[in-house]
């Protein structure tokens, strides 16, 4: 069994743009740019912004993060985004999500330039991932496909099972493994709630992807020997044993999956790592097409 080290690829990319930055840097030339606009107090919330903050630093890659008031406005919001639009120094707008409720999260994703959308969230980026064309994918499915080329594990052909079809994971994953390009062109199930036995079909995946968010649901008898397996959720069960009363694990019943299967990630430090190194390679990206160097 090879376990993904997903931590450790996270760290090749952020090597990788370091490097690239740097030479950027030598020649004179402007950088990438990235801003996250948070709105609101939410712990969660500011963890997530102040770790994107920190990577784009350790990368070289100029950031800045707006912090906005709860109760601002949805105009006043949508106004600042417009000006990030313009501003030529950052080639990436992130809005940390969840939104207060006042504020319509469709008009505000939708205000994000498509050039800008590092998150891949925009209508416009998805559209073009569904159609084949290159685009900014969502960061954590981007991830994913990310971790199957760095590990060589071949998907040409192969029998892509995802289970989960949310509009962050489960759809983009899906879209991305069927087009007909490197690290993709397989054969795409996706499952949900509504089926009625899902190891009828997990149990067909050559890989198999869990974007579910039900603690170790994916058991050992749903799956084939030889299965790829990747793990994207993050839940929280209690464990006594530890000092905060609870630990983190996956979707998948690792330990005995691990048993069956030749690739698996690990929660944490499989999928989780790659999302922020994919929005730092998506805001590299958005430079490279559209910043004026
Ligand atoms: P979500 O929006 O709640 O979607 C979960 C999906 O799983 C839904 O499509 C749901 O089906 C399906 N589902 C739920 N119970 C099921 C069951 N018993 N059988 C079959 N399908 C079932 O979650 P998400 O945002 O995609 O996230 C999934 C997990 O990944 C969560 O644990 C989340 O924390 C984690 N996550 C991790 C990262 C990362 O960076 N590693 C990023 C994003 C999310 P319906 O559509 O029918 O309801």
């Amino acid at each position: 069994m090879i376990l993904i080290d997903g931590k450790k690829v996270a760290a090749d990319i952020r090597s990788e743009l370091k490097d690239k930055i740097s030479q950027l840097k030598a020649e004179g030339k402007n950088v990438p740019g990235l801003v996250a606009i948070i709105v609101g107090e939410d712990p969660a919330s500011q963890i997530y912004v102040a770790s994107k903050g920190k990577a784009c630093e350790e990368i070289g890659m100029r950031t800045k993060t707006e912090k906005l008031s709860a109760d601002i406005s949805e105009a006043e919001l949508l106004t600042l985004i417009q000006s990030y639009n313009q501003n030529k120094d950052y080639h990436g707008i992130l809005v940390q999500l969840p939104l207060p409720k006042h504020i319509n999260e469709d008009k505000v994703i939708e205000t994000i330039s498509h050039k800008k959308d590092v998150d891949g969230f925009h209508p416009i980026s998805v559209g073009n991932l569904v159609i084949g064309k290159d685009t900014f994918a969502s960061c954590t499915p981007a991830g994913i496909q990310e971790l199957l080329i760095r590990y060589k594990i071949e998907t040409k052909g192969k029998h892509v099972v995802v289970v989960g079809r949310s509009n962050i994971v489960g759809k983009p994953i899906a879209n991305i493994m069927l087009q007909k390009a490197e690290g993709a062109n397989s054969i795409v199930t996706i499952v949900h709630s509504a089926a009625k036995d899902i190891s009828y079909y997990t149990k067909q995946a050559d890989i198999l992807i869990a974007a579910i968010g039900k603690a170790e649901m994916i058991k050992a008898d749903m799956v084939k020997d030889g299965v790829a397996v990747i793990d994207v959720g993050i839940n929280r069960i209690d464990d006594p044993t530890k000092i905060k009363g609870y630990r983190i694990v996956g979707d998948v019943d690792f330990e005995n999956v691990s048993k069956k299967a030749l690739f698996i990630t690990p929660v944490p430090g499989g999928v989780g790592p790659m999302t922020i190194a994919m929005l730092l390679s998506n805001t590299f990206k958005a430079y490279n097409l559209y910043g004026e160097k």
